[in-house]
């Protein structure tokens, strides 16, 4: 018997040391770990001890003999794994940095951004002593895309909100919300009292298609569409018509299942889940009964994750339909497959095949996927009716033709750009930076999506954050860095006068407590308050 990783794979890969007979793979220093979708267990050199299952953040792992159904299939994408990248006994652990002090005083470094980059990075420099981390979010809430980003159905991915709870109250933490840098502090005013300071603020923005119709009402960035089911209280007050039978995605990265999935999944099975009051209402109003995901190349192509397809077809109440056509490969790409394409190609052209064999349960709603078929223009007056594409599978005539719809979600990734002020490193549209120092900014540093740019699993921000704090410890031990004039006594002092309404843990656990509270009795996490309003007053709750 041996233990499994499942869908909920972060690959923070905090598992890998806990393991005393180093079969998780790949690890951090590994360099297939930047790719891998997920981490794998090798079945035949566990030892069934259990030791990851206590460290993995988001309840990913489970002993083969009690797998829940629909993660069965893991059993042998675990396995199948090893068959491409056989491992012998070299220990992959990764290195942990020495203790460093610096002297006299500690290390301050600023982070802005509590997304899980900004706080792999907290973790990883409290972890070295000697270090104060103040960290800045512009919401009322931490956590990033933890709280606003991951699909409320996905509880155990959810899970890792736990993981960084107790690091909020470390002493030399300090947690200053609703502060926006740039307007109620400068760069300049953090640099004053910390050493260094680091931008974990995302990617940019959605990216645009670029098409006519893209502005009309019902045509709408994916991401937006996540930040409103998911109650982010710049989105409060949107208004979706869920009207029709279609609703289009554009993309097939894991935002496009995400958005797909939500529209198509039994708003039952959302009862139970943190989603936003005024999302699931509307939902269960929804008459949309197909949901057609758009990819411009072919199904070997999609941007989707291995265990995010897998997943896609555990949705009640929702039913995957692939065309048979798709997942056929001539014999070149076969041997490519067999060959060298990483095995989770591979695996998830089979998941593919399974779910295009599946006919769609009565009653369901479907998820189609149409591939080879490229947005040209979006349709309607006031309001999304349609959107006309181009249809080019090798080897046949291309033809435009329209599908009718009533919304259609733009999945199709972001628009990098740099932190304001921030120098620009043209050939990838982010912050120009060598290893999460900012280029000709002494004190300035990246990590996570504003780093590398949109993409990685969540918890592959726990390698970047790793490879951020190495900069900053280096720059601190050669002297590189200027020592802060304040220290936390006068940070408070100047955010007291700047922005006298800015949230710190009481108020934060204020409104933590009230949002559970809120939802007792109701078997839901959560409910949570979704306006600026209704989030500054709930923290008042503290004073
Ligand atoms: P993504 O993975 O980069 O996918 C973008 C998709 O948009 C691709 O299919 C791309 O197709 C398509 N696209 C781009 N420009 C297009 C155009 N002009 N016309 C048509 N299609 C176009 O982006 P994402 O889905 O926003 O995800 C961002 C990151 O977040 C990824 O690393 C993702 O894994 C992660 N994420 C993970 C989860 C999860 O684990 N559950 C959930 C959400 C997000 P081409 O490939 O042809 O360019």
């Amino acid at each position: 018997m041996a233990y499994v990783i499942t869908r909920s794979c972060c690959n923070d890969a905090s598992c890998v040391p806990a393991c005393p007979v180093d079969c998780i793979h790949p690890a951090l220093t590994d360099p297939l770990f930047a790719k891998a979708e997920m981490l794998y267990i090798e079945p035949d050199a566990c030892i069934d001890c259990g030791a990851c299952v206590d460290e993995c953040p988001v309840s990913a792992i489970f002993p083969e003999d009690s797998l829940p159904v629909e993660q069965e299939s893991f059993i042998d994408i675990n396995a199948a794994y090893f068959d491409r990248h056989p491992y012998g006994a070299e220990p992959t652990r990764p290195e942990r940095p020495p203790a460093l002090r610096f002297a006299p005083g500690p290390l301050r470094v600023a982070i802005v951004g509590t997304g899980p980059a900004g706080l792999y990075l907290a973790e990883q420099l409290l972890g070295l002593g000697g270090v104060e981390v103040e960290l800045f979010d512009r919401l009322p809430t931490p956590f990033g895309l933890m709280r606003a980003g991951i699909a409320p159905d996905h509880a155990d991915t959810q899970q890792i909100v736990e993981m960084f709870a107790p690091l909020l109250g470390k002493p030399a933490l300090g947690l200053h919300l609703d502060v926006e840098i740039g307007t109620h502090l400068a760069h300049e005013d953090l640099l004053a009292h910390h050493h260094a300071v680091v931008y974990a603020v995302g990617a940019g923005s959605p990216r645009q298609l670029g098409i006519e119709g893209e502005g009309l009402p019902g045509s709408v960035a994916a991401t937006d569409f996540v930040a409103w089911y998911n109650g982010h209280p710049d989105h409060a007050g949107d208004r979706y018509r869920l009207e029709g039978d279609t609703a289009i995605v554009i993309g097939t990265g894991n935002v496009a299942l995400d958005v797909a999935r939500i529209l198509a999944i039994r708003p039952e099975a959302l009862e139970g889940t943190d989603i936003a009051d005024h999302a699931l209402e509307e939902l269960r109003r929804s008459s949309i009964r197909e949901v057609v995901v758009l990819g411009r190349r072919g199904l070997l192509d999609s941007a989707f994750t291995l265990p995010e397809l897998v997943g896609m077809g555990n949705a009640a109440g929702a039913s995957v339909l692939i065309d048979p056509a798709d997942t056929e490969v001539d014999a070149a790409t076969a041997e490519w497959l067999r060959r060298e394409a990483e095995p989770e190609v591979a695996q998830k052209l089979d998941v593919a095949r399974q779910h295009a064999r599946r006919p769609p349960s009565e009653g369901d709603r479907t998820v189609r996927f149409q591939y080879h078929t490229t947005p040209l223009r979006i349709l309607g007056d006031n309001h999304v009716t349609g959107i006309e594409v181009r249809e080019h599978r090798p080897g046949e005539e291309p033809r435009d033709r329209i599908i009718d719809a009533s919304l259609v979600l733009r999945a199709v990734g972001y628009q990098p750009a740099p932190p304001p002020g921030l120098p620009l490193d043209a050939s990838t549209g982010l912050a120009a930076h060598k290893h999460g120092r900012v280029d000709a900014m002494p004190g300035a540093y990246l990590v996570g999506w504003a780093k590398r740019g949109p993409r990685g699993p969540l918890g592959y921000n726990r390698a970047d954050a790793i490879d951020t704090m190495r900069s900053i410890v280096d720059d601190a031990a050669s002297g590189a860095l200027d020592r802060p004039v304040g220290g936390r006594e006068q940070l408070v002092a100047l955010l007291a006068e700047r922005r006298p309404g800015a949230i710190g843990l009481p108020g934060w656990r204020a409104i933590d407590d009230a949002e559970k509270t809120g939802a007792r009795g109701s078997g839901r996490p959560r409910s949570k308050f979704t306006t600026w309003d209704a989030l500054r007053e709930a923290a008042r709750a503290s004073h």
